[in-house]
């Protein structure tokens, strides 16, 4: 999914936990999460390639799909993990947030590129040593 359609629907969630829970804290973690997962794109980018990063040359390593698809961030994993944090803070806003901003940009990029579940698990990505060819069946783009 594309970074503004994130940005898009994260600000429509964030706006519906606010109306719901009057919490700035739980809008604003769920949006800047919802939105900033991709930023893993940067990093796969810097660590394979190093500097200079430029905006410009992650996207075209993106088109070309020239990169280890890494995307530590990218993880179903992450979901226990940040539940388990949320009910061990007592729904600790931030972290709450935190929670539904991963699990909703999980779903919605595993619904938008309609690839296996598990193509969205950091832990199976990493079996099959971060190639795009052995983990996207599709387009090989993700
Ligand atoms: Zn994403």
């Amino acid at each position: 999914m594309k970074f503004h359609q994130h940005a898009v629907i994260s600000l429509g969630i964030s706006g519906l936990l606010y109306l719901i829970f009057k919490s700035w804290a739980l809008a604003g973690a769920s949006l800047i999460a919802g939105v900033f997962v991709d930023l893993d794109y940067g990093a796969d980018y810097l660590l394979q390639r190093g500097f200079p990063l430029r905006i410009k040359d992650i996207f075209q390593a993106y088109r070309e799909d020239s990169l280890l698809k890494v995307r530590f961030l990218h993880g179903w994993e992450w979901l226990p993990v940040w539940g388990m944090a949320a009910w061990l803070t007592d729904w600790n806003p931030w972290i709450t947030g935190t929670l539904i901003g991963f699990a909703q940009h999980l779903v919605l990029d595993k619904v938008n590129h309609g690839e296996n579940f598990l193509c969205y698990s950091f832990l199976w990505r990493w079996k099959k040593g971060f190639k795009s060819e052995d983990i996207f069946m599709k387009s090989g783009r993700r």
